[in-house]
């Protein structure tokens, strides 16, 4: 892929962020499971967040190949900080395309960090089907009240700033579905416990209850009964983000293996010698590729205007397999070592598992890709 002076400039400067920054804190963040806040003060002075954001609204401006350039090379460092990233971009970018002058004032504290947002559609009964949500928002004198609950929520724990999914017409279906602003320290809001997750655990993820929260007139955020469109209308920039995000995790497990494989000494030489690793290194980093070219290739065609759902789908569901495999040989380079705790790869396998999970699963992501298929033709 060739890159503009610009693409490369800000890709080095994440790059070198994440080398002398990140990764050196990512065993401990994912030991302690820490949300790493004066990490994200930093990042957020070097404009790493809302990168799409235009710069009439404060933003960098960015498009959509820097974007998916930048969450790699953070992922790299660590893939709970490049999520944390990714999140915000996608509520920024609901932000831009749907708030009013009034809503789009919270960019500048989104992106600063100083108002920690989370992206609220999943309910106990509605995962893949979010057409399954239950929590209502009922009109009130000029406003609106809350009642529901979310789980699985991405900085519940320590979010200021709720964009959460409602119905606000219970006979409409997905028609029938609208996106609230809620203030998360509002009367009536309850946070649930942290969930001790697998990987990616400096991501603070949990549960949201809402009892009776009354919310303004301006609370909503776009069009009544377009909710679920919204919502979805961002996943295809969302898909690319953690795509890119994957990638960035197989990278750090080829970079950590090709490290160890060159010093660690088996029957006299270093295991690097023997054809039976270097293979296993060989297919990273071919399918490492590959995984790289679809995300930018994806992301090229959110810029140029194109139709890119097929193409967001496919990279994600390449790339999150993709990272989950190879990951998986990182560990197996290392032998017994990948499989204890405090080094690299061990991390990296457990990090790479949600990106088959999340931004819609990738048996969701094949079901696209063939929905795709079937109704534009298999050349479109
Ligand atoms: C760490 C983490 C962070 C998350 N962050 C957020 C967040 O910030 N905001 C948010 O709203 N949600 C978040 N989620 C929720 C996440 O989006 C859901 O877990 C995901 O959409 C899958 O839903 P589910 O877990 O209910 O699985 P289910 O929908 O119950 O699916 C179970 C299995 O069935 C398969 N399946 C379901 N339907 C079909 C079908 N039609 N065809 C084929 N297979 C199917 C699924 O692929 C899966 O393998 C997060 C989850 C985790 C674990």
């Amino acid at each position: 892929m060739l890159f503009t002076e610009m693409q490369e400039q800000v890709r080095d400067m994440a790059r070198g962020f994440a080398d002398e920054v990140i990764r050196p804190m990512a065993e401990a963040l994912d030991r302690d499971e820490r949300f790493p806040a004066e990490l994200y003060q930093d990042m957020a002075k070097l404009g790493l967040f809302g990168i799409g954001v235009p710069e009439s609204l404060g933003g960098p401006g960015f498009d959509t190949l820097t974007y998916a350039v930048v969450m790699e090379e953070l992922s790299r460092g660590y893939a709970s900080v490049a999520d944390q990233c990714g999140l915000v971009e996608l509520i920024s970018t609901l932000l831009v395309r749907h708030g009013t002058a009034a809503q789009q004032k919270l960019l500048a504290p989104i992106l600063a960090m100083q108002a920690k947002v989370a992206y609220c559609i999943t309910e106990p009964e509605a995962g893949t089907d979010v057409s399954g949500i239950r929590t209502t928002a009922e009109r009130d004198g000029t406003g609106w009240r809350l009642n529901g609950g979310k789980i699985w929520i991405h900085n519940a724990p320590v979010a200021d700033l709720g964009f959460v999914l409602a119905r606000t017409d219970k006979e409409a279906g997905n028609r029938g579905m609208s996106i609230f602003i809620v203030d998360l320290h509002a009367k009536g809001v309850e946070r649930g416990p942290k969930e001790h997750k697998m990987g990616q655990r400096a991501s603070q993820v949990g549960a949201l209850t809402f009892t009776d929260v009354r919310l303004g007139p301006d609370a909503m955020l776009g069009e009544a009964g377009r909710g679920f469109h919204m919502m979805m209308s961002v996943l295809d920039k969302g898909r690319v983000g953690i795509a890119s995000l994957a990638v960035g995790i197989a990278q750090a497990g080829l970079e950590a293996a090709v490290e160890y494989a060159g010093t660690r000494k088996q029957f006299g030489k270093a295991v690097a010698e023997f054809q039976g690793v270097q293979w296993l290194l060989a297919d990273m980093a071919k399918d490492i590729e590959a995984a790289r070219l679809l995300v930018q290739s994806a992301a090229s065609k959110i810029d140029r205007g194109q139709d890119a759902t097929k193409a967001c789908s496919i990279a994600k569901c390449f790339a999150g397999d993709m990272a989950v495999a190879r990951t998986a040989d990182a560990v197996q380079v290392f032998g017994g070592s990948g499989y204890i705790r405090g080094f690299e790869v061990e991390r990296l396998y457990r990090d790479a598992k949600i990106t088959q999970i999340y931004e819609g699963t990738n048996q969701i992501q094949r079901m696209i890709i063939a929905r795709e298929l079937l109704k534009k033709g298999a050349r479109a």
